[in-house]
């Protein structure tokens, strides 16, 4: 069976790489999509949210934030602002993120700051989420 070979770069560099993917299952902003080897040539825009890696003999979960991914028929790229395997996932820290994303919510009046309380109260989730699903 022929797989695909996936690379997850942030910008700290890239921090996910193998290269016998059966199945990626991404949260694109127009919805959930699923690719294997062949699919036709597309590029992304994804959402908060999850990207469940399948390969011979397994599954893995990673939190991702906001970015793209680009699809080749044999290659998929995955470039996001930040990119977690679920296994990696600081439960600890993302609780305290969230506290702190939702105090700011309750006291900020500046709207920029308002949204980007939001953004981070919907990272933390996410991480929160996604770190049960290993
Ligand atoms: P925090 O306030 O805890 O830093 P944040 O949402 O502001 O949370 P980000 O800016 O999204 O953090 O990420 C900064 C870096 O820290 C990234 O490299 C990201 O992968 C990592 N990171 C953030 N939160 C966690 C976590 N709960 N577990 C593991 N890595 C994390």
């Amino acid at each position: 069976m022929n797989t695909l070979s996936l690379n997850i770069v942030t910008p700290n560099g890239s921090v996910y790489d193998r290269e016998d993917v059966t199945l990626a299952v991404l949260q694109t902003t127009a919805g959930e999509i699923g690719v294997m080897y062949g699919h036709i040539p597309t590029v992304a825009a994804l959402e908060i949210g999850y990207a469940k890696i399948n390969f011979d003999g397994g599954s893995e979960y990673i939190a991702v934030s906001e970015g793209f991914v680009e699809v080749r028929q044999d290659k998929l790229s995955i470039i996001v602002q930040t990119a977690e395997p679920a296994n990696e996932i600081d439960v600890a820290r993302a609780e305290l993120a969230k506290s702190r994303a939702e105090s700011h919510l309750n006291n900020e009046e500046d709207s920029s700051d308002i949204n980007r309380a939001k953004r981070a109260l919907d990272r933390a989730n996410n991480r929160l989420r996604v770190a049960q699903l290993q």
